[in-house]
């Protein structure tokens, strides 16, 4: 069986997260045994979840234990099977973690999915058709419920989910307005992306200077708000808010490493009727299979074109991870493993 690298969890951070809090070891791969395969991970992806699990505060999830190989998601070949559920060849997406092989017990549902990449690159299945295309889908459809016409709105437009969110948007007939760090992604977010708009929020020192940028952005106001990001963006976006708006509340990544996200301007909540909601994705399985349909078929026919930022060998997961969560990445972090 070969060697495997692997990236374990070494310390909690406190406060930012650095390199230092992983550490790199190499073990043997196990032989299988009946109903196991084994996994030759091509991509890991980083994700800014990952950070909350480092943490031990409470959450929805559990925290990732020290001493253990980070958790992630993974999309790789069966090099060796001893199931009936998998050949050899097969190309598979899963939840492998920072390794460069995992031995998966294939009697657990949902360890271990096949994925067709005649049509689709095997890399989109950790993004635009995989957990950050689903997160943007079930926001969408389930608590902005757009309709043609409205105006939706999406922090960190660039990203995974942002890019995903965008181009679901514009095929329901709204008018999609990014919000994204610097020119270089705002001209991404618009002319390659296809949205209406992008505001670059670092041009902007305080969130009334933001929203009058967004105001010119959304001349009809903003009807549903995707929120990646929280603190001065939530403010700036919520004082442009509709009347009967909704805001699908997806991630505060500027408050991941500790720092408080304070919000502004809660009395617009009451004032103009919102309707504010929360989402964990993985809690919503009933949408994945409907979701990943359309988001292939959008990504198999061109109209959804997602970057990514692929860092090479496992070596460099911790400083594209760290980076990531800064936003040095242009479209889904991913690091290529083979
Ligand atoms: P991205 O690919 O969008 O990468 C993160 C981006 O966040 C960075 O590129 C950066 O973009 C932006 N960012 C980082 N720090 C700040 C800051 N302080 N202020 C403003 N923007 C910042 O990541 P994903 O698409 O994978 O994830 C987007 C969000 O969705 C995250 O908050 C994540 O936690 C959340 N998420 C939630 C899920 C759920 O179930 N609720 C599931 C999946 C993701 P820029 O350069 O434009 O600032």
């Amino acid at each position: 069986m070969p060697a495997n690298k692997q990236f374990l969890l070494d310390s909690r951070p406190k406060g930012e997260a650095s390199a230092s809090n992983f550490r790199m070891v190499t073990s043997e791969t196990p032989p299988l045994k009946d109903g196991e395969v084994l996994v030759r991970h091509h991509y890991l992806s980083l994700d800014p979840y990952m950070r909350g699990r480092m943490d031990e505060a409470r959450s929805y999830a559990t925290p990732q234990p020290l001493g253990e190989v980070m958790i992630g998601g993974t999309v790789g070949e069966v090099v060796e099977s001893r199931s009936p559920k998998f050949r050899a060849g097969d190309k598979v997406v899963g939840m492998g973690g920072w390794q460069e092989y995992s031995v998966v017990a294939t009697d657990q549902p949902g360890t271990l999915r096949k994925v067709d990449t005649t049509h689709v690159p095997i890399s989109h299945y950790l993004g635009a058709v995989g957990m950050p295309g689903v997160t943007a889908w079930y926001g969408l459809m389930k608590i902005i419920e757009p309709k043609a016409g409205q105006t939706i709105a999406v922090s960190a437009a660039s990203g995974a989910v942002g890019s995903a969110l965008g181009t679901l948007a514009k095929t329901h007939g709204c008018r999609a307005v990014g919000i994204a760090g610097g020119p270089e992604k705002c001209r991404y977010v618009t002319e390659e992306l296809g949205f209406d708009a992008c505001v670059d929020y670092k041009q902007h020192g305080d969130a009334l200077s933001l929203s009058k940028a967004l105001k010119e952005a959304c001349p009809n106001g903003i009807d549903g708000y995707f929120e990646n990001v929280g603190g001065m963006v939530m403010d700036a976006v919520m004082l442009r808010m509709n009347d009967f708006g909704r805001m699908a509340v997806c991630g505060m990544i500027a408050g991941y490493d500790g720092k408080p996200v304070p919000m502004s301007y809660p009395q617009v909540i009451l004032r103009s009727r919102l309707k504010v909601q929360g989402f964990i994705v993985s809690e919503h399985p009933e949408v994945w299979q409907q979701a990943l349909l359309e988001l292939g078929a959008l990504v198999g026919t061109g109209k959804l074109r997602p970057r990514e930022s692929v860092a090479q060998g496992l070596e460099s997961a911790p400083e594209a991870f760290l980076g990531m969560l800064k936003g040095r990445n242009f479209g889904k972090q991913l690091v290529k493993l083979a």
